[in-house]
Formats: C-alpha cells, sequence, structure tokens
C-alpha cells in the first residue's frame, strides 16, 4: 500500500473511531490506562524518535537502544529510518519547500496533516549514513511498525472485555478502552507531535534568534513531553535537554535522566548554562543597552 494512503487510513480511523466515546463513555480504569500508554508512546517519539535517534543526544548499550526502538514503534510515528530521514530534512532545511512540515512554506493544514499526501513525502532520500545506525533487530521493529498498530488495537479490546468480565467495578468494557486508550489517545499523540512542527513555528516566545520560525511554547511542551521548547531545540539540537530552567518542563529529559541515573543511558548532551545565557536574545539585548 502507498505510504500516503497508509498514514492517511491511520489518522482516518482513530479520528472516527474517538466518535465511539459518544456510545462508550469513559470510565477511571480507561483513562489512566489511556495516559501510561499515551506517556509511553509519546515519550517513544520524543525521547526515543527525536531526541536519541534522530539527533543521537545521549548514548546508550544495544540491548536499551532496542527497548527505546520498541516505544517508537509503539508510538506508530512511522519506522525510525523513515522518521530520522524526515527530521533531517526539517533541520538542514527548515522552512523552505523541501521541508513539508513549514507552515510558513505550506500554510498551517499541509504543515500540519496533509503534508504526507505529497509525493515529496514518498521521495526523501535515507543517507547511507542513516542506513548503517540500523542494527538488524531495528530494521526488524520498523518491519512490524503497522502489525504492532494493528495489535494494540485488538489487544486494548481484549483487555477491556477481560475487565468487565473479573474486575466489574471498574466499569470498563472492551470497545471502552479500544475507544479512548486507542482511538483517542493516538489522535491526541499525532496532533500533538504535528503541532511542534507547526504551532511551535507559529506561536510563542522566541528566546533564540534563529533563522527559522521555531518558537517556544509552554502548553505544547507540557503535553509534549517537553518538545514545545522548539525554539531551544532549533538553536541546540544536539541537547537532550530543550527545557533549559527549571519552570520549562521537559518530561523527556527528565525520563533521559533518570535512564542516566540508572546508568542505562550516558554521555547525555546539555548545553554549558553560560552558553545558553550568551546565546539568548535577552543577552543580547541587556549588551545592546549597556554599550548604548
Ligand atoms: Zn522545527
Ligand atoms: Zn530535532
Amino acid at each position: 500500500m502507498d505510504k500516503r494512503l497508509k498514514f492517511a487510513l491511520g489518522l482516518f480511523i482513530v479520528h472516527v473511531g474517538s466518535l465511539l466515546v459518544f456510545k462508550t463513555g469513559v470510565s477511571w480504569a480507561s483513562l489512566i490506562i489511556a495516559l501510561i500508554l499515551y506517556q509511553i508512546r509519546s515519550l517513544g517519539v520524543m525521547a526515543g524518535q527525536h531526541r536519541y535517534f534522530a539527533h543521537r543526544s545521549f548514548k546508550t548499550s544495544r540491548p536499551m537502544e532496542f527497548l527505546i526502538g520498541i516505544m517508537a514503534i509503539l508510538s506508530a510515528h512511522g519506522p525510525i529510518i523513515d522518521w530520522m530521514a524526515h527530521h533531517k530534512v526539517h533541520h538542514r532545511d527548515t522552512e523552505t519547500p523541501n521541508d513539508l512540515h513549514s507552515p510558513r512554506v505550506y500554510g498551517f493544514w499541509t504543515a500540519h496533516v496533509g503534508w504526507f499526501f505529497k509525493r515529496s513525502f514518498l521521495e526523501v532520500e535515507i543517507p547511507a549514513s542513516l542506513k548503517k545506525l540500523m542494527t538488524p533487530e531495528l530494521r526488524f521493529l520498523d518491519k512490524i511498525h503497522d502489525l504492532v498498530f494493528v495489535v494494540q488495537a485488538f489487544a486494548l479490546y481484549f483487555v477491556g472485555s477481560y475487565l468487565e468480565k473479573n474486575f466489574p467495578h471498574w466499569n470498563t468494557n472492551g470497545l471502552q478502552l479500544l475507544t479512548v486508550a486507542f482511538f483517542i489517545a493516538y489522535t491526541l499523540s499525532f496532533h500533538v507531535t504535528f503541532a511542534v512542527n507547526t504551532i511551535c513555528h507559529m506561536y510563542g516566545i522566541r528566546d533564540f534568534d534563529v533563522s527559522d520560525d521555531s518558537r517556544n511554547n509552554f502548553f505544547i511542551a507540557l503535553i509534549g513531553n517537553g518538545e514545545g521548547w522548539h525554539n531551544n531545540h532549533h538553536r541546540f539540537p544536539k541537547s537532550a535537554q530543550s527545557g533549559f530552567y527549571w519552570w520549562q518542563i521537559d518530561g523527556s529529559y527528565y525520563f533521559i535522566r533518570v535512564l542516566e541515573l540508572c546508568r542505562l543511558v550516558w554521555s547525555v548532551n546539555r548545553v554549558d548554562p553560560a552558553l545558553i545565557e550568551a546565546a539568548s536574545l535577552k543577552a543580547s539585548k541587556l549588551s545592546f543597552t549597556k554599550s548604548n
């Protein structure tokens, strides 16, 4: 099946499926399971696909890389190799026609969801340097990407049915769990990731003077595990930490930090605070005021 059609179909199914909530309603059990799964999938794409696979902002062992790969695949944001290749273009050719996610070039809707209808989505070249990074087990994960997505839907339906039978006081069932933890949770997850490229290139604060439109957006950072600090990220793309101050909440970095404390990851890239201060627009304004 054409990759574009597959993406469109997946997105259509989760949106339409979400409407079932008017029939199933929600329960605490379904909400808690959905939240846990949302978080695993979100960290899979934000900390896994993005900060590890695309930017290599920390190092880890091969078994741990495989586990991060599983989380990335659970996020259903596309095969690891494709994601890395597309993201490379987003940084290299930001705000040019090559960057399908640019609202400046394509407008909000095409940059948000319309990009996968474009022919050039299929034509992104995958450099040999990226192919070399793919171990056989990561290639295997990429192969079963679509299957993992579909299996999750069936698994949630069966878990919900099991809970209905054995824990009736939890007030959930197969259809409800499928609706809340699969359809709705995925719909949100996809839009939050897309919003990093659209909302965070349109609305927010620019702390660094970079050549693209990237902005820091607190709300997207909050629901997107720190990826809303997108202006910070465009300025320091190799950093594993995107929230530079205590109030810049960065769930992906907290996750990486916990893994680091457990010695499961190491060589975590961080930016020297002095460099952040020196590069920030506030600093350039200050020095401008002083010299005048
Ligand atoms: Zn960007
Ligand atoms: Zn990036």
